[in-house]
């Protein structure tokens, strides 16, 4: 712990110094009787964070909120006490790391830890709090052993899928390399170890040869009066286990264990060695990247090409220069190292090197959208949100508790009825904030969302699932609104509804209105998009047009019409009509239609008409004398010619000593089919049977049924 104290001396000094001093002794009396797993004595940990981020540059206000990112959490120290003693900017980012460590992740889909990403680079306003917990998680991923079997691995996951990509994309490769390698003992140990013991063998094996080659770029160096430096280096472990997994290679299969890594002043001179490399060994064709002129977004330049020696082995050199090598090493951090004023600037200057290397660039897109991340500006529209599980949500800037419960399923935000945001009780109407912790409350007895709703809701998505509910739920209620009200208009013209509405009026009708089915027709009334009066009117024109007689009977108690009839359940001296829609014949089932102010309408059961009507409107009604009584049905018959139709009905009706009361043909458009339809005048349900089955018979009918009532 005393190292830290050296290497402060070092590289820091006048008022720095000061303050790192401070911060050491603070923390170090803050957790003086802390232990971590491993037994040692807590401070360690705060130290060893503080130390990576001297090594990788970081100013000073950064190494003392480094020394104290955990006291707020762990230890009695107040927000108060930092503030005092170390001011605000130090206190921001003790603050952001803190924020930063309440943060569970729980699932790791691809998309959720992209999102994760997101949420911590949008929750550290100051890049330099995602150093520190970077610094962090890598101090406490070299500790992992110390911890439970199941907390390793769910950590190693989580540093796999969050804290190693972002290292990335903030290019700080040094520690993405370490985390990534720590994650696969943790993760993969058999792999691990098999590939630590024989990465290394190769390496080993190699080294003749990577010596001679390290050996023969330096010659050319010096031949070519350029002055720099080459490396071999081993790449890191995980790198190789991905190259394996992704190409389903062996580890003899893959040439590139080593990277051999020349580093040069200028630019002009990585491309002058490039050509070099390319005269002496034969490259590999589609594996030369030029990286400088094209970086990568977390600005990693360099020239990489694979080449062949005369002897057979294929390697891989890098070409860049010292900076590009440090930016390579340190990303996002080599800024600070290089800085002459170590505190006090915003972001944007912070960010001023990065901005100078895109403009430099040509504005590269993926590099601006690199940029923009880091200071969050891509986020601002959006704010990101969890789930009681952990799970990231994302919604539109200013979304509500309603926005997020539509975003989980339509069903919770219909139903629901309140909101807890990090288990307080809020308003529907309350704004989220990036890192909110949500828990709707539902209530399956809901009545649904109100029309206010659709105020509150910032996201499209709920405010059209708030809408469909309604136009569903309304067209319900519109549909009885509309039908009454049809009722109602009927009754005004002396009618029933369900007279003159059968499926051959609402079809004209349909044509003219363009209504898809008869519930849009009652909705649409209910709605108030067509008045009843116009329906009710063309329905009539309908009726009046097509329907035969009305036969009305009068009886008491047995009601007889044409020598026969129906008895109405309970009810004497009441006025009974048969169904013009249906046609009912004695043998059929039949139900009574109570018609307000117009006795009884006898109906087919199965009559489409009947389908939604409320059973107190129904009576019970039963055929009186079925043999006496003679009816007229309705039939319709399909062909393709009308003289056809004709002569086979008038022979089958004759056969079966039945009577023809009218006819009534016309041909169908679309189809060119004749349709005729007969009235008939028979005894019951087994004379219409027999006729019909009688008529299917015959080759020239294409098809027999009853008018309406399906
Ligand atoms: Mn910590």
């Amino acid at each position: 712990m005393t190292d830290i104290l050296e290497k402060l001396k070092l590289y820091y000094s006048g008022k720095d110094l000061v303050v790192l001093n401070k911060a050491y002794d603070f923390a170090e009396k803050a957790h003086e009787n802390q232990k971590r797993a491993s037994g040692e004595p807590y401070f360690i940990h705060p130290c060893t964070v503080a130390g990576i981020l001297v090594d990788l540059g970081l100013d000073a206000a950064t190494v003392a909120a480094a020394f104290l990112h955990d006291v707020i959490e762990d230890t009695p120290v107040s927000e108060g006490d930092i503030k005092k003693e170390f001011g605000d900017e130090v206190l921001e980012l003790v603050l952001g790391v803190t924020k930063l460590d309440k943060i569970e992740f729980t699932s790791f889909e691809e998309e959720q830890a992209e999102n994760f990403r997101k949420l911590f680079v949008a929750m550290a306003k100051d890049i330099r709090v995602i150093i520190i917990k970077l610094a962090d998680r890598l101090h406490n991923m070299r500790s992992l052993n110390y911890l439970s079997v199941e907390r390793q691995q769910r950590m190693a996951r989580e540093t796999l899928e969050i804290y190693a990509p972002l290292a990335g994309r903030l290019g700080i490769s040094q520690i993405k390399c370490e985390l990534e390698d720590l994650c696969l003992k943790y993760l993969e140990p058999d792999f691990y170890e098999y590939l630590s013991t024989n990465v290394d063998e190769r390496v080993k094996e190699s080294y003749g040869f990577i010596d001679q080659v390290v050996e023969e770029l330096n010659v050319m160096l010096s031949d070519s009066n350029i002055q720099g430096e080459v490396f071999g280096r081993r790449k890191h472990l995980y790198s190789i286990y991905r190259k394996m997994k992704e190409k389903g290679k062996t580890l003899d299969q893959i040439f590139d264990v080593v990277a051999i890594r020349v580093i040069v002043r200028t630019v002009d001179e990585c491309y002058e060695i490039l050509g070099k490399i390319h005269n002496k060994w034969k490259p590999v064709p589609g594996r030369i990247k030029d990286y400088i002129a094209t970086p990568k977004p977390n600005m990693y330049r360099s020239l990489h090409t694979t080449v062949v020696t005369n002897f057979g082995r294929v390697f891989e050199i890098q070409i860049r220069t010292y900076e590009m090598n440090h930016a390579a090493e340190y990303g996002i951090a080599a800024h600070w190292k290089y800085k002459e004023k170590r505190t006090g600037d915003d972001l944007d200057s912070r960010l001023s090197w990065i901005r100078e290397v895109m403009e430099w660039q040509g504005g590269l897109k993926d590099s601006r959208e690199f940029l923009n991340s880091l200071k969050g500006d891509i986020y601002s529209s959006e704010v990101l949100v969890f789930t009681p599980k952990g799970d990231v949500i994302r919604l539109p800037k200013d979304a509500t508790p309603l926005d997020f419960a539509y975003s989980i399923h339509s069903a919770v935000g219909n139903k629901c009825v309140g909101a807890k945001v990090n288990s307080k009780m809020v308003p529907l109407s309350s704004t989220l904030q990036v890192g909110d912790v949500v828990e709707i409350i539902t209530n399956q007895n809901s009545k649904g969302p109100s029309w206010d709703w659709l105020k509150i809701v910032k996201s499209s998505g709920a405010r059209a699932k708030i809408k469909q509910f309604f136009k569903k739920e309304m067209k319900e209620e519109n549909v009885k609104t509309g039908r009454s009200m049809l009722e109602e208009e009927a009754k005004h013209r002396s009618v029933v509804l369900s007279d003159i509405l059968t499926e051959e009026s609402f079809l004209v009708l349909s044509e003219r209105m363009s209504f898809s089915s008869e519930e849009e027709m009652f909705a649409s009334v209910g709605y108030g998009a067509v008045t009843a009066s116009q329906v009710v009117v063309k329905l009539l024109e309908f009726y009046r047009k097509n329907q035969p007689k009305e036969r009305i009977i009068t009886g008491i108690g047995y009601n007889k019409h044409n020598g026969g009839g129906v008895t109405v359940k309970g009810l004497s001296g009441i006025l009974v009509r048969f169904a013009g829609c249906c046609n009912p014949v004695p043998g059929d089932d039949i139900t009574g239609f109570i018609s307000r102010g117009h006795g009884v309408t006898v109906h087919r059961k199965d009559c489409s008409n009947l389908k939604g009507i409320e059973n107190e409107r129904l009576i019970e009604v039963a055929w009186a004398n079925q043999e006496a009584d003679v009816y007229n049905a309705e039939i319709k018959v399909v062909g393709e010619e009308q003289t056809e139709i004709l002569f086979a009905v008038a022979a089958a009706v004759k056969e079966l000593q039945l009577e023809i009361v009218s006819t009534n043909g016309r041909t169908e458009n679309k189809t060119g089919r004749v349709i005729v339809d007969f009235n008939i005048r028979l005894k019951g349900k087994d004379a219409l049977d027999r006729l019909i089955n009688k008529l299917k018979q015959d080759k020239k009918i294409i098809d027999v049924f009853r008018a309406t009532g399906n």
